[in-house]
């Protein structure tokens, strides 16, 4: 049996320190092929990778290869009928979030492709894959009904209210006073302690708080900013699903954009695609000094994925006002209300090919969520 489930070997995920393991799973990426290993519990730096590229199977032999699709990358979907045993089934199966081709003009022959992340069914927002990744990971180690919390900026703290319930976990979630009411609201209805602190600038600002209440004993402080489940999370999931669909769909994928909070859902998406081709473009969002975008940040505020890895990036600024027209232009455009992350996206990606930065070809952007949670700071700009 030279192709092995790779869920038997997964205890040695978390035995795997630092980031030498992308290396190989880049030159897998790149090859579109693994060798096989004779003893995989003794390569763990191998397992993680080819898990962390989104494999299901790991070939166990010696001098033989598999291609990516032998391995399972390519297997995204799973549910054709939508029916689903449990919630977190049809997070899992209910998959990939959809890409679809947008009817925007943008310049210089870009065409602009949208993968829209609302289709996570906890928090309708990317941040459900690392709520997942990162509460499943602790179940290994945490016992029931323990306390987990972390500082988020909204999206993040639904998603883990919503799955640390699921896990038979009671969540706290800590906001700093100018989160979205739907971010201080809805972890509540969740059964979440939700913590707001009015003085706190950010949701960064936050973290000596939740640290300190991690030390004091009583909480176990997940840390989205620097657990490496969440860029995993997007290396198996977001930046997988774009791969394959892209190939799939006939895309000739020329570059992504998307914005930074963590910076966990860019950071895979960008590297996963880079692996593949090098050639790929990564535009990234920077609001512009003093602009405050719900959800994102400027890559200078410090990030750890974005900063740590091998991506190659341009940045392009991009003011509130700008994010809210570019949502109203897609919702015109396409009938589709995105999120204000996903509008500076948008725009981001619009600046640079108006600057005639960007070949023609197939770009898809990531958008993180629906512009329905943020009705009240739309009608202040509209
Ligand atoms: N957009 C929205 C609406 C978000 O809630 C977040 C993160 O919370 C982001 C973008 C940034 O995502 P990431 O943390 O993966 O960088």
């Amino acid at each position: 049996m030279p192709l092995a489930d790779i869920s038997g070997y997964l205890e040695v995920l978390d035995s795997v320190r630092g980031f030498s393991y992308l290396e190989t799973a880049r030159g897998v990426l790149r090859r579109g092929a693994a060798g096989c290993v004779s003893n995989p519990r003794e390569k763990p730096g191998y397992v993680k990778a080819l898990y962390v590229i989104g494999a299901v199977k790991i070939p166990v032999g010696e001098g033989c290869s598999y291609t990516l699709e032998e391995l399972g990358v390519y297997d995204i979907g799973g549910a054709p009928d939508m029916v689903f045993s449990s919630p977190l089934d049809l997070f899992t199966r209910g998959k990939p979030t959809p890409l679809v081709r947008s009817r925007l003009q943008l310049p210089g022959g870009v065409r602009l492709w949208l993968k829209l992340e609302w289709y996570n069914p906890f928090s309708l927002s990317v941040k459900d894959r690392p709520a997942v990744e990162i509460v499943s990971r602790l179940s290994r180690r945490v016992e029931k009904g323990s306390l987990v919390g972390d500082a988020t900026s909204s999206n993040f703290g639904i998603a883990l209210s919503a799955v640390a319930r699921l896990y038979g976990y009671k969540a706290r979630v800590y906001l700093p006073g100018a989160a979205e009411d739907f971010g201080k609201t809805l972890p509540r209805l969740l059964g979440a302690e939700v913590i707001v602190d009015p003085e706190a600038p950010s949701t960064v600002h936050l973290l000596p708080r939740v640290m300190k209440d991690a030390r004091s004993g009583g909480l176990v402080h997940v840390n989205q900013f620097y657990n490496d489940a969440n860029f995993e999370a997007h290396m198996r999931g977001t930046a997988r699903e774009i791969f394959v669909q892209s190939r799939r769909g006939g895309l000739r994928l020329k570059g992504v954009s998307g914005s930074l909070g963590t910076s966990g859902h860019m950071s895979a998406v960008a590297f996963y695609l880079q692996s593949v081709d090098p050639g790929v473009k990564a535009v990234l969002v920077q609001p512009a000094k003093d602009a405050s975008i719900p959800g994102i940040r400027r890559v200078e505020t410090g990030m750890l994925w974005i900063n740590m890895l091998d991506i190659d990036y341009s940045l392009a600024e991009v003011t509130l006002e700008e994010a809210v027209e570019a949502m109203a232009e897609v919702a015109r455009s396409d009938g589709l209300i995105i999120g204000p992350s996903g509008g500076a996206a948008v725009k981001a990606l619009a600046k640079k090919a108006g600057e005639g930065e960007l070949e023609p070809g197939d770009y898809v952007v990531v958008v993180p969520d629906t512009g329905f949670k943020y009705v009240n700071l739309v009608k202040q700009l509209l």
